[in-house]
């Protein structure tokens, strides 16, 4: 086996047993739903398919069913823009992907202090048919 394959086997088994883990301890799941294709096209190619996004999903769509866990894909369009405290997109913000290194930003409308990807998770949560965002996210 060749260095390639041992790396994408390694990777392979981590994806299933965190899909597993994920389904085993929690009983809704709500995913955004980024277009790996649509950015695979941009200069973040590499990371995007590094990372194994699609079939991490499609790993956790069908564990999820099978231990009788909830899955909902979301449209995560600018979550990571908006503040899920007062839900607005405030002039001072992270944009995008050319603000990706930004990892925690103050909301200059309400100065709610954002962690990037819990924010972006409680707002994905929000849009999902969950609706209960303050019990949604226990462990983080
Ligand atoms: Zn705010």
């Amino acid at each position: 086996m060749n260095i390639h394959a041992r790396i994408a086997n390694a990777r392979r088994d981590f994806l299933h047993k965190l899909s597993h883990r994920i389904v085993q301890d929690f009983d809704y799941i709500a995913v955004g739903n980024v277009n790996a294709a649509g950015l695979a096209r941009t200069s973040m190619a590499k990371s995007v398919l590094d990372a194994g996004w699609s079939s991490f999903r499609t790993m956790l769509a069908y564990k999820a069913i099978a231990h009788g866990a909830w899955y909902e894909e979301v449209d995560e369009r600018f979550t990571t823009q908006v503040c899920s405290s007062c839900g607005t997109m405030p002039p001072e913000r992270p944009k995008g992907i050319a603000d990706l290194g930004i990892r925690q930003w103050v909301c200059s409308r309400c100065g709610a202090v954002h962690d990037r990807d819990v924010n972006a998770a409680l707002n994905i949560l929000a849009r999902s048919g969950h609706r209960s965002p303050a019990e949604g996210i226990p462990s983080l």
